[in-house]
């Protein structure tokens, strides 16, 4: 059984650009024609010799803040059900809003590992920001840079540690 590793979060964060960070293969395995499929990636990634899927949940198409929001509840749901380590991405630099709050109510009931990821910490300033995300009451708050690849190590010793 592979492992993998989902990355969900509201839109923005940048869940995406740590996705293709992590997978410069991008090897599509699934791509089917089912909404919820369609607005999830998958890849290959590799860390210290242990290969692992990635996937990317997003690219929603919704018509209104509810139906967006169910759209991001549905991809937190199937995250808890076959993921192996959650990462729960937030951004540092717009604190956390009310769709964060609703995704990290989901992730406490998860029995599955959850890695808090404080996104966009790009220089060591926004250290200073990232305590809020405490709040979540999901434990250690892991700080990167997705755009500059900063912390990205730190964390990735981290997941393959539940492998
Ligand atoms: P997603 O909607 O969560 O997939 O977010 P994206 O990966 O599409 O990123 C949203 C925006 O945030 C884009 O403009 C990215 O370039 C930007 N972004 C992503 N990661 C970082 C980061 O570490 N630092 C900064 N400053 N911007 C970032
Ligand atoms: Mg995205």
């Amino acid at each position: 059984m592979s492992n993998i590793v989902a990355i969900v979060g509201r839109p923005n964060v940048g869940k995406s650009t740590l996705y293709n960070r992590l997978t410069e293969s991008r090897k599509a395995i699934v791509d089917d024609q089912s909404g919820v499929t369609r607005d999830r990636h998958y890849g290959v990634a590799e860390w210290i010799g242990k290969q692992f899927t990635v996937i990317d949940t997003g690219g929603y198409v919704a018509h209104s803040e509810d139906v967006f929001e169910a759209a991001i509840r549905e991809q937190v749901i199937i995250a808890i059900e076959e993921a192996t380590v959650i990462l729960f991405m937030v951004d540092v630099t717009t604190g956390i809003t009310d769709l964060d709050d609703s995704i990290a109510d989901l992730l406490r009931r998860s029995k599955k590992p959850v890695l808090v990821i404080a996104n966009k910490v790009d220089n060591n300033k926004l250290l200073d920001d990232i305590h809020q995300f405490y709040s979540f009451g999901l434990g250690e708050i892991y700080s990167i840079s997705s755009m500059t690849g900063s912390g990205t190590g730190e964390l990735l010793d981290e997941v393959v540690s539940h492998f």
